[in-house]
């Protein structure tokens, strides 16, 4: 299971939380629950990589999530958000919503 470590590094991403299996910085204590909950699913998408490339997988799954198409639209990062929103019982229409808001999810747009 994934370690949890409170930083403030993470408000430089403008992020709540981010997760770098076996990993997961948060800014506070005191986060909504669902946020750990969507942090453990992305741990536990980074593991299944980070074993199958003994580590470097863990590289790879990081290039995916932040790489930016040309047309703007991240395939990986948007099928592991989703995977992570539908855990915490997000509904699939805020997902939606969520996946396509700018800059975060479609960087271009
Ligand atoms: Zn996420």
């Amino acid at each position: 299971m994934a370690k949890v470590v409170q930083t403030s590094v993470v408000r430089w991403f403008r992020a709540s939380a981010i997760t770098v299996w076996p990993f997961i910085f948060v800014m506070s204590d005191n986060l909504p629950s669902w946020v750990l909950k969507h942090e453990r699913v992305h741990a536990e998408q980074q593991r299944r990589w980070a074993l199958y490339g003994l580590g470097v997988g863990l590289l790879v799954w990081w290039a995916l999530y932040l790489i930016a198409l040309p047309v703007g639209w991240n395939w990986w990062r948007a099928r592991w958000e989703r995977e992570a929103y539908l855990a915490v019982g997000m509904p699939k229409e805020a997902i939606e919503h969520e996946l396509h808001k700018a800059p975060y999810y479609l960087w271009w747009m």
